[in-house]
Formats: C-alpha cells, sequence, structure tokens
C-alpha cells in the first residue's frame, strides 16, 4: 500500500497540505482531507464582506477540486488521536490509519476570558471570527443598529488569527454606519497597550470616520471588561455601558483536537519544529497555521498556505525519499481602511533552531497618496483570487 496521510481540517492551511501532498507526490502517497463542512468561508476578506465589498458567496469553496485530485474528502470531525497506534477516529466511529497525520484544525476559544460571554450567546453578541453564519449575523445586526446607536467590540488578547483583523472589522462597520447611519459610535475595549498597523489605522479613521471610532486600552479599563447579553452591557471597571451590538472576539488556542491529541502546550498552542513544521511532541505529526506555536509568524491565511507547503515537502521527503529544500515562509496581512484605501503589512521568515524567525519585513506608510493606496488594495484582490485557487484548486 501507498503511504498514506491524514490531513485533519480543510482550511487554509490544510486544503493547502492535502493539494500539495497529491499533486507533488505524483500518485505516491495517499492522501484523506477530514473536514465537517462542505462548504469553507475564508474568514480572510469576511470583513469586506461586513462593508458591502463582497458578497457572502464569494467567500465560499468547496473541495470538489481536490476530490477530482484524488484526495479523499471525508465529511465529518475527527474527534480523537492515538498516536501509538496512528490512528484517527472520526465522529461517525470511523478508524483511519496513518504513516503521517497533518493537523490544522484553525483556533477554539478560551472559556471565560470574556466573564459573561460563551459560545451560548454567541447569537446574541456574535464572535465572527470563524467565518459563516456567524459573519452573517454580525452584518445583519449592524444594520439594524438603531439611528445613533453604540457598536462595541471586545478586542482579543495575544496571540490571536489576524492581528489586524478586528481593526479592519471596526473600519468596515465605520464605512456601513458613515453611509447608514452617520450618528452611529463605535467603541473598541482593548486589553493589548496597542495593535497592529495602529497609527495607519488611526490615521484612516481619523479621515474617513473623524468622531466615530473611540479605543478604550487596558489604561482606561479594556482589560478588565465583563458582558451582559440579556441586558446588552458592557461593564468596564464597574460601569455598565447599554450597547446595541456586542462583537466578542475571545481569547483563542488551537482548535480542540490538537488538545485531544496531547501536542499542546500550557498556553493551547502546539509546538512545532521551526524548520519543518512538524511537532515537538510526536514527529509524525505536523501542525500548520493557527494551531501551531511557531515563532514569529502572524497567524493568518496566508501564513497557513506558506507554512503547509513546508511541512508537505517534509513529509514527501519522508514517505518518498523526495528531496527537500530549506525552509523559506512569507506573509503579507492587507486592510481595507476605506473604498480604495488599502494598507499592508508584511514579512519573510527564515527558521532558527528555537523558531520561525522574520528576516525582512514592510509596512504601509501613513500619509501615502490615494493611488498607492487603491493599488495596494487591488493587490489584495489578486491575492485572494490567488491564494483560494492555491488551497482548493
Ligand atoms: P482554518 O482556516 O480555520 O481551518 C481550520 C479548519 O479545520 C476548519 O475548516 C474547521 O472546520 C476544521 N476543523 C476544526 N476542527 C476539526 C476537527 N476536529 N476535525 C476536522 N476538521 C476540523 N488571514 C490572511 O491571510 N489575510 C487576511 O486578510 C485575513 N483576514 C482575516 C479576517 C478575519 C475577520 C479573521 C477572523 C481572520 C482573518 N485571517 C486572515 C486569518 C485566517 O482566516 C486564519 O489565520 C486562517 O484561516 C488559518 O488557517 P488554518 O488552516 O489554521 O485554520
Amino acid at each position: 500500500a501507498k503511504p498514506h496521510v491524514v490531513v485533519i481540517g480543510g482550511g487554509a492551511g490544510g486544503a493547502t497540505a492535502a493539494r500539495y501532498l497529491m499533486k507533488d507526490s505524483e500518485g505516491a502517497l495517499d492522501v484523506t482531507l477530514i473536514e465537517p463542512n462542505a462548504t469553507y468561508y475564508t474568514c480572510f476578506f469576511s470583513n469586506l464582506y461586513l462593508g458591502g465589498f463582497r458578497d457572502f458567496d464569494s467567500l465560499g469553496h468547496t473541495y470538489g477540486k481536490l476530490a477530482d485530485m484524488g484526495i479523499k474528502v471525508v465529511q465529518d470531525m475527527a474527534t480523537g488521536v492515538d498516536r501509538a497506534a496512528r490512528t484517527v477516529t472520526l465522529g461517525n466511529g470511523d478508524v483511519l490509519n496513518y504513516d503521517r497525520l497533518v493537523i490544522a484544525p484553525g483556533i477554539d476559544f478560551v472559556d471565560d476570558s470574556v466573564p459573561g460571554w460563551s459560545l451560548d450567546v454567541a447569537e446574541v453578541m456574535p464572535h465572527a471570527y470563524k467565518a459563516g453564519p456567524q459573519t452573517q449575523l454580525l452584518k445583519s445586526q449592524v444594520e439594524a443598529m438603531p439611528q445613533g446607536g453604540t457598536f462595541a467590540m471586545v478586542a482579543p488578547p495575544n496571540p490571536y488569527r489576524c492581528p489586524p483583523g478586528p481593526y479592519e472589522r471596526i473600519s468596515m462597520v465605520a464605512h456601513l454606519l458613515k453611509t447608514n447611519n452617520p450618528t452611529g459610535k463605535i467603541l473598541i475595549f482593548d486589553p493589548k497597550e496597542n495593535f497592529s498597523k495602529r497609527a495607519l489605522f488611526e490615521e484612516g479613521w481619523q479621515k474617513h470616520y473623524s468622531g466615530m471610532v473611540t479605543w478604550i486600552g487596558p489604561d482606561l479599563g479594556g482589560a478588565n471588561v465583563e458582558v451582559r447579553a440579556d441586558t446588552m452591557e458592557v461593564i468596564v471597571d464597574g460601569e455598565a455601558e447599554k450597547v446595541d451590538v456586542c462583537n466578542v472576539i475571545p481569547a483563542q488556542k488551537a482548535g480542540m483536537i490538537a488538545a485531544t491529541a496531547g501536542i499542546t502546550d500550557d498556553a493551547g498552542w502546539a509546538p512545532v519544529d521551526p524548520a519543518s513544521m512538524r511537532s515537538k511532541s510526536d514527529e509524525n505529526i505536523y501542525v500548520l497555521g493557527d494551531a501551531s506555536a511557531q515563532g514569529d509568524m502572524p497567524k493568518s491565511g496566508f501564513s497557513a498556505n506558506s507554512q503547509a507547503k513546508v511541512a508537505a515537502m517534509a513529509i514527501r521527503g519522508e514517505l518518498t525519499d523526495s528531496r527537500v529544500f530549506p525552509a523559506r515562509y512569507s506573509n503579507t496581512c492587507w486592510s481595507l481602511i476605506a473604498p480604495d484605501d488599502g494598507v499592508k503589512v508584511g514579512a519573510s521568515y527564515e527558521p532558527t533552531e528555537e523558531k520561525i524567525a522574520s528576516v525582512e519585513s514592510f509596512i504601509s506608510e501613513t500619509g501615502e497618496d490615494a493611488a498607492l493606496r487603491k493599488s495596494t488594495y487591488e493587490e489584495s484582490l489578486g491575492w485572494y483570487s490567488g491564494i483560494t485557487a492555491d488551497m482548493f484548486g
């Protein structure tokens, strides 16, 4: 029999890994992809959907092309991993044997990280940090806000997926309100002293949405909030603030199956070898994307895609004796602040002994002219179509 690679999670990391394992091994490997959803909705560009720049269907991707390549796509949850026996158990009770296992389940939320919030109230106070119905719910809530109403965001502590994501979201909500609800207000409660591309976002908020956005950092109580879903209140340092929409983005950890497999650390992430993405706890397991603890790369779809190619190459090398090149990684995170006002931050990375380390980075500057910002936005459109084709075929 051919060596068998099982991939858990058909998102940015897992879909890319499955595709590259199949494509580059030219039939020498059996590849199974386990994913419970028939359609994967990208979190990337989900903020643009909120802002009215994309329709929802444009975020959806299916697994037909991966199946056409010969990847066995199993629509189920992985519920258990037996590392000694090298098996994965599925929700339906089936047991799959593997030679190598790729774990790419994305994130789960840390229980009780925001007092008063749990998944039980996510229908009232959405996280919209796993794309799909939650993203649609948040958009409909923003559209239904009363004139002059308040949108609140409880921003997450580090590390979390997509460092600029919450702030791009604020920009897109502000854009919607500017058109439909110009006296609406936005409050951000943030436990962090600082955030990604802050100068760029603050400049953009001032320019496009003057007076609408208030950022409340840890000094003013942003790290000490509680929410009450039944009364739609945010309690800040003991003071209740009534809001109309409350987007709670909790603290995060690796998707549950990583902990079930016993490969996570105390912080809830799965440490990996920076040169290959191999789990530090098990030489037959690789971890990709948000779930991994790897060093300097932000948790992003771009990063997950980049890491997946390195892991696929390492796995092929082990199982088929093919050539393995030194690992190189890259990432860029684009954000849209207002129509045609795009900014970006990115870097290239190489493995050191301890971590994946940033070697060269770049970031948009404040005060850039409109033409440059427009071309940065257009670059992001090309990136989205290119990377989703690289993931899903
Ligand atoms: P995911 O893409 O989340 O995939 C994980 C998959 O695993 C899911 O499909 C899930 O259903 C499946 N799964 C989980 N558990 C199991 C299990 N037990 N069994 C089987 N399957 C399982 N990144 C960018 O690069 N650019 C951006 O512009 C960008 N914008 C973003 C905006 C927002 C609002 C958000 C929230 C994120 C954004 N990101 C962006 C980040 C990006 O979405 C994630 O970093 C990326 O999806 C991580 O890929 P992943 O493969 O680790 O996880």
